[in-house]
């Protein structure tokens, strides 16, 4: 059998391309995420062009559609140990990025044909919520719905995470929900044919002061209760876990086994696919713009290709929830916050747990493919949507992981990219019907953590929507506590 390669680092093939575009990945961030061509050690510089080509003669795309997928620094891998001697200014928040306006999808990318017309459920966004309750609508027998995203699938926050699933959560709705989640993300491969790579290595918590080490320990005994077999680790005992882990200043340890990683693009492209197999509409390159209002329901959401009639409008958009709600002339109090994330060459399993240090916000795990994969929260990072890398997060990043492990100075950072954590005032989410508008229902303001709440919150709203039975987290999460100032402060959030 011939294998023509057109990605050496990644050893992806013709085949593979076509394989790409027969399953409907079409355009170049698609084939890049679903082939993984560009990812590799040269970032794209001798394969790109390949894949365009190959694109283009496979007529795969319109060619004012082959656009070259977003750069990532840094231009060459390059050592951490480099990239943590750079001088840092901690004193002044970061600056650079990719202005909004900047960030937008070639209308060229846009699809032929009109939108349909009418649907009962219309879902605005085609991130990991939006996919999710999606696909549990059509569990429930509920298929006339339509999915608009505005790019390609993984976009948005879904396709820019750390992946990490933990039950480690500071309050007793979180841990039920994170731990549903799981064990729905245990099926995933059998109930939707694809694989997500779920490895269940543990979180490993640190604390350096004494208020986080409190905490660390409060929540403990919280998980306890729940099920939850996270136990406080003795420093020696910590480092059995994590051979190689510096534990100089922890003051605490937590530790659960069941907590783990996952590769996120598989599940946006499994839920994507059994929404198409049901009948649902996934509509990428399809921009909302705007909503007809009347009697205090959205009777039509607008798009860039036409309008569609609707029962119900369901707002997922992640970090943009606001800007979408503000054409409805909703007012929502998240907040989008960029959090940068980078990942290294591959290396051989060692890294069992991610592990965080909650004081700082650093992060890190080991990926099925041996890469070391982090990020770290930047406390000077103002408001905004931007998704642009800069050298400061590098740099910063570099130099907290090589406090926890200081033999990796020598690994090469291989890309780094950003998402938008969607943060609401209590860093819970904001779910349920909009005061004012009863047919416009919330599903965003997941902060940092939505990927792993999505399977169960989707299915709980699902039900919900379908049954019409209570279910307190509508009411409990709902937009209104934050005028009547019941808050639901969870305060396990890394960075
Ligand atoms: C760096 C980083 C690390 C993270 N790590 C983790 C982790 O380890 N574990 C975890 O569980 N979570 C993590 N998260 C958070 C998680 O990724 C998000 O909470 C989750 O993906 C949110 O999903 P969503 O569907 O709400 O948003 P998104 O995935 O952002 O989807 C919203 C979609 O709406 C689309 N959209 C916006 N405006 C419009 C419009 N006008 N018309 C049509 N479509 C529109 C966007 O293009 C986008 O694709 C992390 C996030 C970041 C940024």
């Amino acid at each position: 059998m011939s294998k023509a390669l057109v990605c050496s680092c990644e050893d992806v093939t013709v085949e593979d391309i076509r394989h790409a575009v027969a399953k409907g990945f079409r355009d170049v961030e698609s084939v890049k995420r679903f082939t993984g061509f560009g990812t590799g050690v040269c970032q794209g510089k001798s394969c790109l062009s390949a894949v365009a080509a190959l694109l283009a003669r496979e007529k795969a795309q319109k060619p004012e559609g082959i656009v070259p997928f977003t750069p990532r620094p840094p231009l060459y891998p390059t050592e951490l140990s480099l990239l943590a001697s750079f001088p840092v200014d901690e004193s002044k928040p970061p600056v650079g990025g990719v202005p909004q306006e900047l960030d937008t999808f070639p209308a060229t990318l846009r699809p032929e044909g009109a939108v349909p017309t009418r649907a009962r459920v219309v879902i605005v966004g085609g991130g990991v919520l939006g996919l999710a309750l999606a696909y549990n609508l059509s569990l429930r027998g509920e298929t006339d719905v339509v999915v608009l995203e505005r790019g390609y699938l993984c976009a948005g926050a879904s396709g820019r995470n750390g992946g990490g699933v933990r039950m480690q959560w500071g309050t007793a709705a979180n841990i039920e929900l994170a731990k549903r989640s799981i064990e729905l993300m245990g099926r995933f491969a059998r109930d939707l044919g694809i694989n997500v790579w779920l490895r269940q290595g543990g979180y490993l918590f640190m604390a350096k002061t004494k208020p986080v080490a409190e905490r660390l320990e409060r929540n403990a005994a919280l998980h306890n209760k729940h099920g939850v077999p996270t136990r406080m680790l003795t420093l020696d005992e910590a480092r059995d876990v994590v051979p190689g882990l510096s534990l100089e200043g922890a003051q605490a340890v937590s530790y659960n086994p069941e907590d783990g990683v996952i590769f996120p693009w598989p599940f946006l492209w499994g839920y994507a696919n059994a929404c198409r197999k049901a009948g649902i509409k996934v509509e990428t390159y399809t921009r909302v713009t705007g909503f007809e209002l009347s009697d205090g329901l959205v009777r039509k959401v607008k798009t860039d290709r036409g309008d569609i009639s609707c029962d119900t409008v369901v707002l997922a958009s992640g970090a943009w929830s606001p800007e979408v709600a503000r054409l409805a002339g909703v007012s929502l109090p998240n907040e989008p916050h960029r959090h940068e994330i980078l990942s290294t060459e591959p290396l051989k399993p060692f890294l069992g747990p991610l592990v965080s240090v909650l004081d700082s916000g650093l992060y890190f795990s080991q990926s099925m493919r041996g890469e070391i994969v982090g990020g770290m929260g930047d406390p000077l990072e103002p408001a905004g949507l931007n998704m642009g890398s800069t050298l400061r997060f590098v740099s910063r990043f570099a130099r907290a992981l090589t406090e926890q492990l200081p033999n990796l100075g020598h690994v090469k950072v291989l890309r780094q990219w950003a998402g938008c954590y969607d943060v609401t005032p209590d860093n819970s989410p904001i779910l349920g019907r909009t005061p004012g508008l009863e047919n416009l229902l919330q599903l965003s303001g997941f902060v940092g953590h939505g990927f792993m709440m999505a399977p169960a919150v989707a299915e709980r709203m699902a039900q919900w929507m379908t049954t019409g039975a209570s279910d307190e987290l509508f009411t409990r999460f709902n937009l209104r506590r934050f005028q009547e100032g019941k808050l639901e402060r969870e305060d396990m959030i890394i960075g």
